[in-house]
């Protein structure tokens, strides 16, 4: 996918002269993802458009690219390319930095730009890339380096200026993975209709190509569909020979085959009843469910994950305290990543005084997400044996049973639901479920990041306190699902109801 920014050169149009059909670099990414959408990336057959979250790391990854590129002018004399002759007059000249290069092998079928190409003491141009990311061991990124390196021919490493002021170098150890993407995108830009894939709800639910595949899947009762069943089950069931949703959910689990995760025969129970549940839109209760009992307040927090350290910043830890009206709810915000240590103070001073107030709590969140957050500020900052950091995460107690209490797992452990994803918002906004419905129908984990960069951004106080706001109403309906979450499950499927 190509973002073309206001104020940036597009360099696409130049490629597209030459041979729409050449494998570019940055097919990696799709390629890696699902060959499918690495297809439709290639054959151009779908369009869609660039949303706002996927603007916002694009910005981010160019702002990143001008601080590299500021500290190289520092040091060397940078010159940016703005053609294929361009940069090979360039490299003739032996300069020491182009900037933007434009790279074309056509007998490999190889087109590319890096961000830069840097002089060698050999003489040989070396290539280099700035990325957000902090880890270079990711699958595309070492596929789209290596490529950079077929496109200069020579054995020089391939540098990245990660995030977080690290830079890592990646060499001939990516050759074998870089081949085996080149042979695959051979393939596929000779084939003239797209590959046969499974739905994976963690990939598709995200991806442009979603409205494009999805009646797709459903017409065929893809068993991939179902939550929990991974793609490489649902390929060894169609070998033998259970193809289709209605077919697993008529399936004894006991006569299943074992296959790749889903090998024990409580998965297996669990596929076959999460089919039925599909077919049939109902609920089936594995358990009873066991709530915890106290003064439940309920806690969700809001992170950004694009600060200059690459230290997620928790900019909002909120909570519903009782007795869970709309006025109970609760919250610490800081307004940047510079008061991040004040804020996450000023929560371990909220939690004591709740355990004061409430005692005894139960600090409910959904998903692990939460509990990560507190073990990670606490070794950020030190404080892994305070007082109130012991007690949050268990270690008073002598176990790991402290007052925190994941409710997904609740969920998760007992309910078989009729739904491929067992979000938050999947659960609460279902009609037949929780039915529970956010103030903001467009607010979301991605949009509360966009949010709150626009919020970072913003030099107008009114506009600022709006954005502030907003973030915080979708702060307050999150936890009150989970309160709500609470009560749907407290009255349907515990015995001795509330
Ligand atoms: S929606 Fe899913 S299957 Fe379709 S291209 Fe995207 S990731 Fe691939």
């Amino acid at each position: 996918m190509t973002i073309h920014s206001p104020g940036t050169v597009s360099i696409d149009n130049e490629y597209d002269k030459h041979d729409i059909r050449l494998i570019k670099p940055s097919y990696a990414a799709s390629w890696a993802s699902c060959r499918r959408r690495a297809w439709l990336n290639m054959h151009r057959t779908s369009d869609f458009e660039v949303d706002a979250f996927t603007r916002l790391l694009f910005d981010a990854g160019l702002e990143h690219e001008q601080r590299i590129l500021k500290q190289l002018q520092d040091k060397y004399d940078v010159h940016h390319a703005d053609s294929f002759e361009h940069t090979t007059a360039l490299m003739q000249q032996g300069v020491a930095v182009i900037y933007q290069a434009h790279l074309m092998n056509p007998e490999a079928g190889l087109v590319g730009f890096p961000d830069f190409l840097i002089r060698h003491e050999s003489g040989q141009y070396q290539s280099a890339d700035a990325k957000l990311t902090q880890n270079e061991n990711k699958r595309a990124l070492k596929i789209q380096l290596g490529l950079y390196r077929r496109l200069l021919e020579n054995d020089l490493p391939v540098m990245v200026f990660l995030g977080g002021n690290r830079t890592a170098v990646i060499g001939s150890e990516t050759d074998a993975l870089v081949d085996a993407f080149l042979a695959d995108m051979r393939q596929l830009r000779e084939q003239l209709v797209q590959p046969d894939v499974r739905y994976s709800h963690s990939k598709c639910r995200i991806c442009p190509y979603f409205e494009h595949c999805r009646p797709h899947f459903v017409n065929q009762e893809d068993i991939s569909l179902l939550h929990g069943v991974h793609g490489r089950s649902a390929e060894h069931l169609a070998t033998a020979g259970i193809r289709t949703i209605s077919q697993l959910a008529a399936q004894d689990p006991g006569t299943l085959p074992d296959v790749p995760h889903l090998s024990g025969i409580k998965r297996k129970q669990r596929a076959v009843v999460q089919a039925q549940a599909y077919l049939q839109n109902q609920v089936f209760q594995l358990n009873n469910i066991e709530l915890p009992t106290g003064n439940w307040i309920h806690f969700d927090i809001e992170d950004n994950p694009l600060t200059l350290t690459r230290e997620r910043h928790v900019y909002l830890w909120g909570m519903l305290v009782p007795p869970h009206t709309h006025h109970d709810f609760d919250y610490v915000w800081t307004d940047h990543e510079g008061a991040d240590y004040d804020g996450w103070l000023a929560f371990l001073e909220k939690i004591e005084q709740y355990r004061i107030t409430f005692s005894p709590v139960i600090l409910a969140h959904y998903s692990n997400h939460e509990k990560a957050v507190i073990k990670h500020y606490a070794q950020r900052y030190n404080m892994t044996e305070h007082a109130s950091v012991q007690w949050l995460l268990g270690k008073t107690q002598g176990n790991d049973h402290g007052p925190m209490f994941d409710l997904q797992k609740a969920v998760q452990d007992n309910l078989v639901l009729p739904l491929q994803g067992y979000g938050l918002k999947d659960i609460c906004k279902h009609p037949e479920l929780v039915n529970f419905q956010w103030e903001n129908t467009a607010s979301g984990s991605q949009w509360s990041i966009v949010q709150f960069n626009r919020f970072l951004a913003e030099t107008d106080p009114a506009e600022k306190q709006r954005l502030k706001s907003e973030l915080l109403n979708y702060n307050r309906d999150d936890v009150t699902a989970t309160h709500r979450l609470e009560l749907w499950l407290r009255d349907r499927f515990m015995q001795g109801r509330v």
